[in-house]
């Protein structure tokens, strides 16, 4: 499949990567719309570094291939059971993977999510609205 890889300052490449493996409790998510962040840019911009050859994106919209249904998709996922996840508090945990940042992103044809981190949409939310959702 294609992907938006990050190459370095300045060097934003659409580049074939190996399809996404589907694992356990994971489904598919198929692309629909996403948006360009201001981390992204700075990013671009080479003002925060970034590991070389990182999938890029964590502002977007795709839909389930196992249902159907259109959804945006949260650009955090929280492990559940650390200090912080067992206490109610997810937004601090320790072993999150930030997708875009610490982990690939979600410019690519497709990415493998779990079914919590994609949020159904109404039908009366355009890909391009829900791109910038930013859910989390
Ligand atoms: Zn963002
Ligand atoms: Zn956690």
């Amino acid at each position: 499949m294609k992907a938006a890889v990050y190459r370095g300052a300045h060097k934003i490449k659409i580049e074939k990567v190996p399809e996404p493996e589907v694992k356990g409790r994971r489904v598919l998510a198929k692309f629909r719309g996403g948006s360009i962040c201001g981390t992204d840019m700075h990013f671009y911009r080479g003002e925060w570094a970034l590991k070389k050859g990182r999938i890029l994106g964590h502002d977007a919209c795709g839909v389930r291939e196992d249902t159907v249904v259109r959804a945006v998709m949260v650009p955090i996922t929280n492990c559940g059971h650390c200090y912080f996840c067992l206490r109610g508090i997810p937004s601090q945990c320790t072993k999150a993977k930030h997708y875009g940042l610490t982990s690939d992103g979600f410019f690519a044809e497709s990415k493998a999510m779990l079914p919590r981190s994609l949020i159904h949409l109404p039908d009366n939310v355009a890909d391009k609205e829900a791109a910038i959702v930013e859910e989390q």
